[in-house]
């Protein structure tokens, strides 16, 4: 044990799963939100008409860079960054190469929606991000244009190609599949993923906030059903190691493309969850579903907090963390929190 009660390991200092919840679980994933704003407006996502956050009220690159020391400093092993947008944020690069350098972190990784990669993706490689999810829900430039509102599929197409030239570890795409939208692209986009030996997510539409176009009971589609119809024309075998997670992993024989579904919604997920987020606000939120949340912005600017400070705020937030999330269950009050203000 060191002063502040923090148990250490012997070998090298650093401490061993400090961050234990009330449940047992160990938490050693953040993510971490750089900003609130996008260049698009998906559908799930955002509303059309949309404020973001007031430039004070956003944690600086240097308040993102501690927040994310302490927690390395604390066990966390792999941070993914996202938004919002990771890449419209002005600077990120500065930032995103002085993560690549934090000691103990093992994997950094992004989620964007590719429409800069075709500039960004040498870079971050180089500043050390080791995977990448990039969002693509449509290969149809018109129905494209109409779920992300503002969005052009060939800057994502370029940004894929770019990303595949710079062997990062994997790459992923993450697609949210909604009934009227894109339900009839589960084989495109499938085929699409397996031609470059890219993996792909299919992920459910989760209710955070109210999504302006549609009611989101009406548009969800199950990942059960998505299963049946890769399955129907592939077979799907499912991997055996699974991440801890939202995740499920299968693969088609003789293929590399892993094929995920992230399934909050009809699988519960929360016995083996082992991530917080920090909003860009500098609220760490302990569950996605739910509003347990410790305000880091105010250990640091408030209470003229530092590192040490920090560390013990995230520690002490450890006992919030709820056992589980309550998507669609009656009677309880759903978050009114948008994807983007979340932290993807
Ligand atoms: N802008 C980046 C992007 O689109 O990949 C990163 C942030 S975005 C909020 C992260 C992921 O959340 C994307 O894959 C997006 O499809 C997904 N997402 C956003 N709103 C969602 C919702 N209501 N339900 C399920 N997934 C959602
Ligand atoms: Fe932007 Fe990503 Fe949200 Fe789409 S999902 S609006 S790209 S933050």
């Amino acid at each position: 044990m060191n002063d502040s009660g923090i148990a250490l390991t012997d070998q090298n200092v650093r401490p061993a799963k400090v961050l234990i919840d009330s449940f047992g679980r160990h938490v050693d994933y953040i993510r971490l939100s750089v900003t609130d704003r996008c260049d698009f407006r998906c559908v799930y996502c955002m509303t059309e008409e949309m404020t973001f956050l007031p430039r004070a009220q956003v944690l600086t690159l240097e308040e993102l860079h501690l927040i994310a020391q302490a927690f390395t400093e604390l066990g966390v092993r792999k941070i993914r960054l996202t938004g919002g947008e990771p890449m419209v944020r002005n600077n990120v690069m500065s930032l995103i190469e002085c993560l690549g350098q934090l000691p103990g972190l093992k994997e950094l990784l992004l989620t964007t929606n590719g429409a800069q990669l075709d500039k960004y993706a040498g870079p971050l490689r180089q500043a050390g991000v080791n995977r990448i999810n990039i969002s693509l829900d449509s290969l149809d430039a018109e129905r494209f244009r109409r779920i992300s509102r503002t969005g052009r599929l060939e800057h994502v197409l370029a940004g894929v190609e770019a990303a595949r030239r710079q062997n990062f570890d994997r790459i992923r795409i993450n697609a949210v599949l909604m009934k009227g939208y894109n339900d009839d692209e589960v084989l495109p986009l499938t085929e699409y993923a397996l031609a470059r030996d890219l993996d792909i997510a299919f992920i459910e539409e989760m209710p955070l906030g109210n999504a302006s176009d549609h009611d989101r009971e009406n548009t969800v589609c199950s990942n059960e059903w998505v299963r049946s119809v890769i399955t129907e024309k592939y077979g799907l075998a499912p991997i055996g190691d699974r991440t801890a997670g939202p995740s499920r992993y299968y693969q088609i024989p003789g293929r590399r493309s892993r094929i995920g579904f992230i399934s909050p919604v009809s699988h519960n997920f929360c016995g083996d969850c082992n991530r917080v987020r920090v909003t860009v606000e500098g609220r760490l939120l302990l569950c996605l579903g739910n509003e347990h949340s410790v305000d880091l912005r105010a250990v640091l600017r408030e209470q003229n907090g530092g590192i040490e400070e920090l560390k013990q705020a995230i520690i002490g937030a450890m006992s919030l963390k709820p056992e589980r999330h309550f998507f669609y269950e009656k009677d309880h009050v759903q978050p009114v929190r948008l994807m983007n203000m979340t932290g993807g």
